[in-house]
């Protein structure tokens, strides 16, 4: 068989703010023409990094990788990536996403060809239905048919069905199967699912912990239709999870029920002792947080995260209010210890105005908070450090394990979550489940109580800098929040560590750069629009490449129900101005981990007992969307009001997070009265076009 990739000793590592941290190391391998090779790894340990520079999206920093024996250094059209994301656009009907970007024939020939590859993966009589309108198994169908569509030569698969439950993941890849004996296709899969990859594969590699390397090479000399229950298929499957360090003790034993995975994933029979009593999936600040709290108390939990931390993040910035439940769960200490930049204040810069307007921060001495301070993070390092703490507290985490979706019984109560992870799928019981999956919003889209914001429909790209000159020395470690000209545009400048700063431009989703289209043109544009932020940027080198980060805004119908509840992102995420989410994280797990203890301790997890929770999470949401809604409706009027000596305490008190306890509303009341007199008044700019703040000053 000729050879049709070739990966030479390709080598990448990051830039974080302790130094490089090295992910990909030396992996060198080939793959035949037609062959099927699948990667399995632990997660965190570089699989998706690795992808990306052999399908070309990422460069190697040493190394190289040849497609049929030319060296490929950007994307081509052989091949196409079908990541665990998707890709179809909601707006498009199934026919017009897949006729979407194919040339060549007429428009007729196209929709036949469309027609005929959805037909191929069962979409037939689906053809003119919106994403929206098909089930989330349907939508990957269309994603594949939207990879075949254009005749690939090679089909990179990250992950490709991990979001989809355990019958519909089967589905898909007997579908896939199916297609691979009519349409001559290369494959390479990553997977995490050692199971998926001796379903399917040819020859499956094993990757180490991170650095990684290949560990171990496996045949898989089985004909196809594989039995997956056939002791030959296991004996594999078994080789190489004791590659990947788990032995068969730990595939299912003690009370955790192991799912066959070509069961059905409903129903569930309520019966059965609960694993845990509280289940928390997700173990980034809101997971983490809660898990702390729950420990303190002694209610028996267990966090799952489907990453390996540390993972990168993005959401540097910290607010003063915050430091409240840090001290509350002991973990104060370990942020000094990780020597973080403290944030004394926020300074504010606008297009069309020299002048800034400071604000530094104070003490809030009502929740106990003495510190003039809070900080900004490296996110990996702090998510990390926060884990970690909250399993030095007590708390059962088990890192690389994803929740596929959220069980519930006959009367609709939460009983548990399957769960997957290098040893196999299961199912956890638990009491309680607790959502604190982030924007992957895992209950959310599963009961469909999302609603996006169409008012916030807002679009960020953002990356670490070496170079930035950061101003005044006074106001260096500060953030620096730059208004630029365009609806809800502006820029953060957030220093890192001493040579690192983090620099993102956020603008609506109708300026932003759409997928292919120039983002560091646009980066680069957006700079220049704000003089100050031109000149602070003038020596910058890039650490690494900018990262987009799309449409964020959402809300959820409700944020808890019978056996469950939703913190941090899980549950809202409004807007990055303010630097609420962290805080909403934190606030929100402080809330939920008070409502869990007492309705365990009462015995009743039903929606009930979690109403008092939902309306005060609800009422510390409130105060932030319509602090942001008043920003953005005129940045103007709120600048000048910032400015002004005589007004700003009631605005610092909203900037430092103080919002859970009441009295946000004399800052938020303010706040409309001015906009209300700027836009009376006759003089008053436009927020698309908004002028200079009244009276910038450098002064407290
Ligand atoms: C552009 C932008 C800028 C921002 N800047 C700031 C800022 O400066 N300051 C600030 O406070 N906030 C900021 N934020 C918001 C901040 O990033 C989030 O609010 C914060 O990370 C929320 O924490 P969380 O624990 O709820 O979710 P996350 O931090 O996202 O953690 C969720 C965890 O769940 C895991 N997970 C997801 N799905 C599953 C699954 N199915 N199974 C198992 N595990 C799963 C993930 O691996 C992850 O570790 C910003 C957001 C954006 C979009």
């Amino acid at each position: 068989m000729p050879t049709k990739i070739e990966v030479k000793d390709l080598q990448k590592g990051f830039a974080t703010d302790k130094g490089p941290l090295l992910v990909v190391d030396g992996v060198s391998f080939s793959v035949g023409d037609g062959e099927f090779v699948a990667i399995v790894g632990p997660s965190g340990c570089g699989k998706s990094t690795l992808m990306s520079m052999i399908a070309g999206f990422d460069r190697p920093d040493r190394g190289s990788v040849a497609i049929d024996g030319a060296e490929r250094t950007r994307p081509s059209s052989k091949g196409i990536l079908i990541s665990q994301h998707g890709s179809v656009f909601p707006w498009l009907t199934v026919r017009e996403n897949l006729m979407f970007g194919l040339e060549g024939p007429s428009r007729r020939e196209k929709a036949e060809l469309a027609d005929h590859y959805a037909g191929i993966v069962g979409l037939t009589g689906f053809e003119k239905s919106y994403p929206h309108e098909l089930s989330g198994g349907m939508v990957k169908r269309v994603e594949l048919a939207r990879a075949l569509v254009v005749k690939p030569e090679i089909l990179y698969m990250d992950e490709p069905f991990s979001a989809l439950d355990a019958l519909m993941n089967l589905r898909m890849r007997n579908e896939l199967l199916r297609i691979l004996s009519e349409e001559r296709h290369t494959v390479l899969l990553i997977t995490h699912d050692v199971e998926e990859a001796v379903h399917m594969a040819d020859r499956i590699l094993v990757l180490s912990p991170r650095p990684t390397r290949i560990q171990a090479t496996f045949e898989v000399a089985l004909p196809h239709p594989r039995k997956l229950t056939s002791p030959e298929v296991q004996e594999l499957r078994v080789a190489i999870l004791r590659e990947l360090g788990v032995d068969r003790s730990e595939e299912g034993g003690g009370a955790t029920l192991v799912v066959p995975s070509d069961s059905p994933a409903t129903p569930v029979r309520s019966e059965g002792a609960p694993d845990t009593e509280v289940l928390i999936v997700g173990g980034g600040p809101a997971g983490a947080i809660l898990g702390a709290y729950l420990a303190r108390a002694g209610v028996d939990h267990t966090i799952l995260d489907k990453a390996v931390h540390p993972r990168p993040h993005v959401g540097e910035s910290l607010l003063c209010a915050t430091t409240r439940v840090f001290r509350e769960i002991g973990f104060l200490e370990a942020i000094e210890r990780g020597d973080f930049v403290r944030k004394h204040g926020a300074l504010w810069t606008h297009f069309a105005q020299e002048r800034s307007v400071a604000l530094p921060f104070r003490a809030i001495p009502h929740l106990g908070i003495e510190q003039p301070f809070s900080w900004h993070v490296d996110r990996s390092r702090f998510d990390d450090a926060l884990l970690r703490h909250a399993a030095a507290q007590g708390s059962r985490v088990l890192e690389g394990a994803q929740v596929e979706r959220v069980e519930f019984d006959e009367a609709g109560r939460a009983l548990g979550a399957r769960v997957r992870d290098a040893g196999g799928r299961r199912l956890l019981r638990a009491r309680v489940v607790v959502d604190a999956t982030g924007r992957g919003t895992l209950l959310g889209s599963q009961l469909r109580l999302k609603r996006t914001d169409p008012s916030l429909r807002q679009f960020a790209v953002h990356g670490w800098f070496e170079g930035v000159d950061r101003g005044d020395p006074e106001t260096a470690e500060w953030i620096h929040l730059h208004v630029l000209p365009g609806t809800r545009a502006w820029a953060w400048q957030i220093p890192i560590s001493a040579g690192v700063t983090s620099v993102g431009i956020v603008c609506e989703a109708e300026a932003f750069p759409k997928a292919g289209e120039d983002l560091d043109g646009f980066f680069a544009s957006a700079v220049a629009g704000s003089p100050v932020l031109a000149r602070r940027m003038a020596a910058a080198r890039p650490l690494h490449a900018l990262q987009r980060e799309g449409n964020y805004s959402y809300s959820m119908e409700r944020l808890a129900g019978d056996g469950w509840l939703l913190v941090g992102d899980a549950a809202r995420f409004v807007d990055p101005l303010f630097s609420s989410g962290m805080s909403v994280a934190a606030e929100s797990a402080r809330a939920a981990a008070a409502a869990i203890r007492e309705a365990l301790a009462r015995g009743d997890v039903s929606a009930a007992a979690f109403a008092g929770y939902e309306r005060h999470l609800r009422a510390g949401l409130e105060v932030w969307r319509e602090l942001i809604a008043l920003y953005y409706r005129l940045p103007s009027a709120f600048l000048a009001l910032l400015a002004d000596p005589d007004e700003r305490e009631l605005l610092r008190q909203l900037m430092q997070g103080d919002v859970y306890e009441g009295g946000a509303a004399a800052g938020l009341e303010r706040l409309r009265a001015e906009i209300a007199r700027a836009e009376a008044s006759a003089a008053a700019p436009t927020a698309s076009s908004s002028g200079p703040p009244g009276s910038g000053t450098l002064s407290a």
